[in-house]
Formats: C-alpha cells, sequence, structure tokens
C-alpha cells in the first residue's frame, strides 16, 4: 500500500459560478501529511529503504519535511530535519508531533542544506523537495487518479514552486496519453521564478525571495520543469499575494479547508475569474493544501 492515499475529485458550485465554467477540485490538501508533496516523497521513501536506508535526511521547513517525517514514522525509519532559524515554530512543531529530529542551523536555508548534505552517510537517504525523477513519478499518481475518474478537463490549474508538481502532472498526462491537455501554472508576485525562465527563454535565478507563500518560494525552478514548458502547452500566470490570501480565506468559507497561500494563489485564479481560463470548458484546479499556514498567520498576513 502507498503512503499517500487516493484524494476526494469533487465539483466546485461557488467557484463554477465565480469562474463562469465548471470547476472541479483534486483535493490533496486530504492527505495526511497535509500536502500533495506525500505522493512523491513517500514513493521516493520506499525506493530508499528498500535500497537500504536506515534515515532519512531533508532540509525542508515546510510540506516536503513533513511529508518524509510522516513517511518516516510509517516506515519505521528515522528522520532527521536540519531547517534554517527562520523556521516558524509552528512548522517546527509539526515536524516534531511527526517524531523527526529537527536540527537548526545557520541564518538561510542554503545553510541548512548544507550542513544537511553533509551529514549524509553511507546509510541514509537524502530526500529533495522538488527535483527528483522518484517524486515526480509520486506525483503523477494524482493524474492516474483523474485519468480513471472519466472526467477529462480542458486544463489543469495547479502552483509552482521549484516545479517538482508541475513535473509530476506533466508525466502524469503524457503516461495517461493526455499529452494535449494545457496546464495553467500558477505562481505568486516574488516567488516567479518559472515566470521569468519562460519569459527569458532560458533558467532564470532570482535573487531573493519576497512573497509570503513561502512554499512556492525557490529561487529557481528544476531543469526538467523549465523544460516541460517547451514540451508540453503551459500558460504561467503570476497572482499578488493579496489574491492568493483572499483566495485562501474564500475557500474555507466555501469548502470548509484551510489551505496556505502557496495553493490560494491557483485558487485565486477561479476566484478572480482570470483572462488565463478563456476558452477551457472545464478546469480542474490541483488543490494542493499546505499544512503550515494557520488561521491566524492568514488573518494576520490579510490585514497586514
Ligand atoms: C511544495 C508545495 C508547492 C509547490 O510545489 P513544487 O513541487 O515545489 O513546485 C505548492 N503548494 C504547496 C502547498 C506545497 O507544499
Amino acid at each position: 500500500m502507498p503512503l499517500h492515499i487516493e484524494t476526494p475529485q469533487i465539483p466546485s458550485r461557488p467557484l463554477s459560478l465565480l469562474a463562469g465554467r465548471s470547476v472541479w477540485l483534486k483535493l490533496d490538501a486530504l492527505q495526511p501529511p497535509g500536502s500533495f508533496k506525500i505522493r512523491g516523497v513517500g514513493l521516493a521513501c520506499e525506493v530508499h529503504r528498500r535500497r537500504g536506508a536506515r534515515r532519512f535526511v531533508s532540509s525542508s521547513g515546510g510540506n516536503a519535511g513533513l511529508a518524509v517525517a510522516y513517511a518516516g514514522r510509517m516506515l519505521s525509519i528515522p528522520v532527521t530535519v536540519v531547517v534554517p532559524e527562520t523556521t516558524s515554530d509552528r512548522a517546527k512543531e509539526l515536524l516534531a508531533l511527526e517524531a523527526a529530529e529537527v536540527v537548526v542551523h545557520g541564518a538561510s536555508w542554503q545553510e541548512a542544506n548544507e550542513l544537511a548534505l553533509s551529514m549524509i552517510g553511507a546509510s541514509d537517504a537524502f530526500l529533495h523537495p522538488f527535483d527528483d525523477p522518484l517524486l515526480w513519478q509520486g506525483h503523477a499518481t494524482m493524474i492516474d487518479e483523474v485519468c480513471q475518474s472519466g472526467l477529462k478537463p480542458d486544463a489543469i490549474v495547479l502552483s509552482v514552486g521549484g516545479g517538482g508538481l508541475l513535473s509530476g502532472v506533466a508525466e502524469g498526462l503524457h503516461r495517461n496519453g493526455w499529452g494535449q491537455v494545457p496546464i495553467v501554472a500558477v505562481e505568486t508576485e516574488g516567488a516567479a521564478s518559472l515566470h521569468q525562465s519562460m519569459v527569458a527563454g532560458r533558467l532564470v535565478e532570482l535573487q531573493k525571495i519576497t512573497s509570503i507563500a513561502t512554499s512556492l518560494g525557490a529561487k529557481r525552478v528544476c531543469e526538467r520543469a523549465f523544460q516541460w514548458s517547451s514540451e508540453h502547452p503551459i500558460r504561467s500566470v503570476v497572482v499578488s499575494d493579496r489574491a492568493a490570501l483572499s483566495a485562501c480565506t474564500r475557500f474555507l468559507d466555501d469548502h470548509r479547508l484551510l489551505v496556505e497561500p502557496a495553493c490560494g494563489a491557483s485558487l485565486a485564479l477561479a476566484y478572480d475569474k482570470a483572462a488565463e481560463l478563456e476558452g477551457f470548458g472545464t478546469v480542474l484546479v490541483i488543490v494542493c493544501g499546505g499544512a503550515t499556514a494557520t488561521l491566524g498567520q492568514i488573518k494576520q498576513w490579510s490585514e497586514g
């Protein structure tokens, strides 16, 4: 049995009325560790365990680290997560709940990641948050489920951080013979590393991340994600933090699910009837979820 669950796919009446088209939701926010990440991370962890790994190491204080911690607990393999000093108490608390060892090191993710990499011994496995073919293979299972459901959307809307989700969804579409189904790739201002790269026609590294959607905060997308932009129809869209936050609040009222702004970014397209959805009769939004934002935090950001 895989570590992820098959998630519900539901039509959204409120979002369909607002967007003026049929909007369906793939509810990966309901994965046990709170985001789609367990699909890829779970598969990678199982493969590493089969190859003899005795410990999993991650440098993500976000949903990737949480997914590793969950997978380790389910597989009875110890997990160490190295996070920078900037990591919120909430994130550390969630990792501790999953019984992971949390090591706080360095002022930024770069330093935490360096320590994590230096700790990798012969029997340890390092789990990258987005740049690993095993992750994409696992993320692709969500598209297998969509295909089996019998619904064929005219477009798929998803959020982009480092591009692991995008690479997995594109892989899933192609392995199911749906290579013509366009992807609408959403980022927030200040975290738009895919958008900048697509405009420049080469892989661009952002100087810094200024968006509150920290789960989208990769300065550079993985090479595979950028490659997909020339191998698959992809519309790149950038929304404001404000739009993403507003979508989180409205989605909580409409569907009673609390998601991170990283996920709100995708939902904002439907809430704001974005022009980029023009021409699509039926769209499927990947509700990628995210466990690190509390209602208090969303309110605080919204007021700020
Ligand atoms: C990781 C994450 C993303 C972005 O996924 P990438 O694979 O980094 O592009 C989006 N939303 C949530 C909630 C995430 O945890």
